[in-house]
């Protein structure tokens, strides 16, 4: 999703902030979270044919689901099904095989006791009557729900947005990362004259005598839930097509109908974004469902082929750069940053939200590819160290497994810098592209835990680099590294401290001129021989998001005081 960051400029928590106490988590967080437990385990989704009518008079919804999976192993003990739907929605009725089924609610969890045979290899359904009036969003997009609001000429708008809080906040589902159907309809009916752009493509439109339409949407690829979304209002429509890497990709614009000319001013940007994605990370997912982006009341979402846009038709986000370079103002950041998630969020999704640096990180990494892509790798590597400004160093990155925790925001500009760091240590970018490339290909339409990424990067990045400690380290503690460092004559004194065990993360430096070398310091003081006009003149490649201080006695400018690199 967008960037949940309050820019505080040029502050952070101190390199040595201790780390905050465990947090606490109650059984719910686990029916919702975990992915193993025995009601959810034994089945896969495969499909969900979706129908919701919509009703802004009075803020309800009322539909089913039907929930078609694979049954992968025979249950332990009665088959229960754990069907997710939150509070203060009500499910009506349970049907499988033509007859009722019984369920107990839990909270915002539902079990259903099947009767009927469930063997593995099985293709079930079982379909999920509800109704009533869904939560509505206190703060879109990050505490989601519905928003029931108007546009500006007093029209209704209704979109939902529900990432991390879970999609079950107005459909019910298997509400969790970890199983995605193999395609979805969605199918939604809105009083007339409201036209709905959901995921997908437009299979059909039935008007209804009510008064009432039925927009029947439909995804044929693997799509995470919470990308499910409704987008209802007074919407113009233009397309165009790209020259992908796959060929000819559709791409469809909803701008509200009076801003069909600020549309055609700032979506432009769609293309080039595309065409710098698919360079460095390969081909757009989803031909087959093409590209949307859909105007929205929020900042904006990464909802899957139907990207949600909010960001005002301007560049920046929402007004501002959060790098402060600049650079941030040449381009708009929610066309960027949400269609990034095309390929990392929503082609690789993290199982289990405690990963979402998988989705956030490579998010905010892209935003300074873009803009390489547009001003050339100077500006790209000026722009990502910008975003530092953002980084907190509050608790780590990575959250509590299993009870859809989510970790420090640091997800988005610490993430990036992190990767950013790892290419430096590559130190060979058509190398490092295959690298990103090579990610969404072998993990092409998967849910998958955020260690095969680290894994995946570590066995492809190569030069000795043990980047299991690079991850631990960034990903795992909130803790930056600190290169110390002393210069006596020719002789340079350094290691890292402030680390984690065994951490030997190589690093750029001048030893002689200007020019940058590879170093591997290790916890252990280790000695070079430098050639320097002056101490003064020893640098550390700020590509690399680590601190540095000089504990030379008496050096000029201070021993022991802490420097930028
Ligand atoms: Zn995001």
């Amino acid at each position: 999703m967008a960037a949940a960051l309050l820019v505080v400029p040029f502050t952070r928590a101190p390199a040595q902030s201790p780390q905050p106490a465990p947090r606490t988590f109650t059984r719910a967080d686990t029916l919702r979270g975990s992915f193993t437990t025995p009601a959810r385990a034994w089945w896969d989704v495969t499909f969900y044919d979706l129908h919701v009518a919509i009703s802004p008079a009075d803020s309800s919804i009322r539909g089913y689901n039907g929930i078609t999976y694979r049954v992968v192993e025979i249950p332990s003990t009665l088959p229960e099904m754990q069907v997710d739907l939150m509070v203060p929605l009500e499910v009506d009725s349970m049907v499988q095989d033509g007859r009722a089924v019984i369920f107990r609610r839990e909270g915002n969890a539902f079990f259903a006791s099947l009767v009927t045979p469930q063997a593995p290899g099985d293709r079930k359904t079982l379909t999920v009557y509800y109704h009533g009036k869904p939560q509505v969003a206190k703060r879109p997009p990050w505490q989601g729900g519905f928003t029931w609001t108007t546009d500006s000429l007093g029209r209704p708008w209704v979109v939902t947005t529900d990432q991390g809080m879970g999609a079950s906040v107005w459909w019910p589902n298997k509400d969790t990362q970890a199983d995605e159907p193999d395609s979805q309809r969605v199918a939604l009916t809105l009083p007339n004259p409201m036209l709905d752009v959901s995921n997908g493509r437009l299979r059909s439109t039935t008007h209804n005598p009510d008064g009432t339409t039925t927009f029947e949407w439909f995804v044929v690829n693997p799509i995470n839930n919470y990308a499910i979304a409704v987008g209802a209002g007074s919407y113009e429509h233009y397309s165009d097509v790209l020259a992908g890497e796959r060929g000819p990709l559709t791409l469809d614009f909803w701008p509200l109908t009076y801003h069909l000319e600020a549309a055609r001013r700032q979506f432009p940007q769609a293309k080039s974004m595309l065409q710098c994605f698919e360079h460095w990370f390969g081909p757009y997912p989803w031909y087959e469902d093409g590209y949307k982006l859909i105007e929205v009341p929020n900042s904006g979402m990464e909802h899957q082929s139907a990207v949600a846009y909010g960001n005002w038709y301007a560049n920046g986000y929402r007004g501002r750069d959060l790098s402060g370079t600049g650079l941030g103002m040449k381009w708009d950041f929610i066309i960027v940053h949400e269609s990034a998630h095309e390929w990392f969020g929503n082609n690789i999704t993290t199982k289990d939200l405690a990963d979402m640096w998988v989705h956030e990180s490579f998010a905010n990494y892209a935003e300074n590819l873009y803009t390489e892509c547009l001003f050339g790798k100077q500006a790209g590597a000026d722009y990502v160290i910008g975003t530092r400004r953002g980084i907190r160093n509050d608790r780590p990155i990575i959250g509590t497994y299993g009870v859809n925790d989510q970790g420090s925001g640091d997800m988005y500009p610490k993430g990036g810098n992190m990767l950013h760091t790892i290419r430096q240590i590559v130190g060979d970018d058509e190398k490092w592209r295959g690298i990103l490339r090579g990610l969404n290909q072998t993990f092409w339409h998967q849910t998958v835990m955020g260690r095969q990424i680290e894994e995946y990067i570590g066995q492809h990045a190569g030069g000795g680099a043990d980047l299991s400690k690079v991850f631990d380290q960034y990903l795992r503690t909130n803790r930056i590294p600190v290169f110390e460092y002393k210069i006596a004559g020719a002789t340079l004194s350094y290691h890292w401290t402030n680390v984690e065990p065994g951490f030997d993360m190589p690093l750029k430096v001048t030893l002689a001129g200007s020019e940058f070398t590879l170093i591997h310091p290790t916890e252990q003081w280790q000695t070079k021989a430098v050639s320097l006009p002056s101490a003064a003149a020893f640098r550390v490649d700020p590509n690399f998001y680590v601190d540095v201080r000089n504990v030379t006695p008496a050096a000029p400018g201070g021993g022991g005081a802490k420097e930028r690199p």
